[in-house]
């Protein structure tokens, strides 16, 4: 087995701008804790720091200078300068009262927080004043056979959103399940979680370099399905303008009841998209049935970019890419501003005249900008 030492998770804080603020933090028991620990130790580039205290973290925090924000129901700090973060935590005990909900903490020693964490691999800690490497049993036996492994039987069922960590760290990580915890996890059911949460999970999910492979491993808890080969067409589609995590989550989320949508908590924008992109069969039926760029148009205009690379995906790949990159910038020149310096009133009327203006212009029936497109607008009925 790999002997693990503090070496490299030290000269991994040392080498960071906010190293030695860090490692010169004084005043009580403090250590890195998690995947900034985990990653030095197996010589992948660590991301955020954790630190895990044991009293007030505000103290520490104070320490490190930059802005600070205080999550005191967590007993947890936040520290921002100069485009790094740090998380400072106080060392906790837990108890969970019903399954899936938050628990009830008090605080409690480094030792003891380490066994309430996810993996034995998560739960590896280097003390700061002296450089000690922390670890409940079998961690460090599980990180040199890069596997996950939970610390307890009840973990899953404590906390059930660690089914979807665990299946987010086994794709980034590569890393193989543990037998037990591939069973306990089979058996743990995300029913009992808020939708907050379940959505909190899903952005971090959503976030890796390949979603995928744990999307695909929840689809039997979720209501997700992933069709590997539709989010890459859709995503070959997807303008500059499109949001990639968004849109996937659209694709794989195209059968989800609304009402488990609902629970999730999204943003309107995510919910529209994700709307749109349930109507990507339909909109793919419209769209390989327009004729030209105004049908086009008609199809599509309030449709977000993203559910149209979804609908381009199922088929009309060709008239997607017309609209993603061409016909849906297609601007008049003019305004309503001219036609009513014209003596047209304010007014749906208005509207309707440049709607018809820019169709025109769409289907290349207006020749020569500006005094064209005026003329057509002015000319005719409302
Ligand atoms: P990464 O940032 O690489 O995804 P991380 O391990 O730093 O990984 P965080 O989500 O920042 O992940 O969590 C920090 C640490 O907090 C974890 O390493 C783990 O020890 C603990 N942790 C986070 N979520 C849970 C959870 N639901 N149950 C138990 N422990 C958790």
């Amino acid at each position: 087995m790999d002997s693990f030492t503090p070496d490299p998770v030290l000269a991994a804080l040392a080498a960071r701008p906010d190293g030695a603020a860090v490692l010169g933090l004084r005043g009580t028991r403090v250590a890195v804790v998690g995947g900034f620990v985990r990653d030095s130790l197996i010589g992948r580039a660590p991301r955020e720091i954790d630190l895990v205290v044991e009293g007030d973290p505000r103290l520490l925090a104070e320490q490190l200078g930059g802005e600070l924000s205080v999550h005191a129901a967590f007993l947890a700090c936040h520290v921002a300068r100069d485009g790094w973060a740090i998380e400072l935590t106080q060392a906790r005990r837990e108890r969970y009262v019903h399954p899936g909900a938050l628990p009830t903490v008090e605080p409690a020693t480094i030792e003891q927080d380490l066994v309430r964490r996810d993996f034995g691999v998560n739960a590896i800690a280097v003390t700061l004043d002296d450089g000690q490497l922390l670890a409940p049993a079998g961690a460090l036996e599980d990180l040199a056979a890069r596997r996950l492994r939970v610390l307890h039987e009840q973990s899953f069922i404590d906390d059930p959103t660690r089914v979807m960590r665990l299946a987010r760290y086994r794709t980034r990580l590569g890393f193989a399940v543990a037998p037990e915890t591939a069973q306990l996890a089979e058996l743990a059911r995300l029913d009992t979680v808020s939708g907050a949460r379940i959505g909190a999970e899903l952005r971090l999910i959503l976030g890796e370099p390949d979603p995928l492979g744990p999307l695909d491993e929840l689809a039997g808890k979720l209501p997700l399905a992933v069709d590997r080969e539709l989010v890459a067409a859709a995503l070959a589609l997807a303008p500059p303008d499109a949001d990639r995590e968004l849109l996937i989550l659209a694709t794989v989320a195209r059968n989800a009841p609304s009402a488990w949508l609902d629970a999730l908590e999204l943003t309107a924008r995510e919910r529209a998209v994700i709307d749109f992109g349930a109507r990507a069969a339909s909109l793919a039926a419209a769209l390989g049935a327009a004729r030209s760029p105004s049908e086009l148009r008609d199809v599509l205009r309030t449709v977000p970019p993203e559910a149209v690379a979804i609908a381009g995906a199922l088929g009309p790949t060709e008239a997607a890419r017309r609209w993603l990159g061409d016909v849906r910038h297609v601007k008049l020149e003019i305004g309503g501003d001219d036609l009513i310096a014209a003596g047209v009133q304010p007014g749906p009327e208005l509207g309707a005249r440049l709607e018809r203006t820019l169709r025109r212009k769409l289907d290349g029936e207006l020749e020569g900008g500006r005094e064209a497109e005026l003329e057509s607008a002015l000319g005719g009925g409302p």
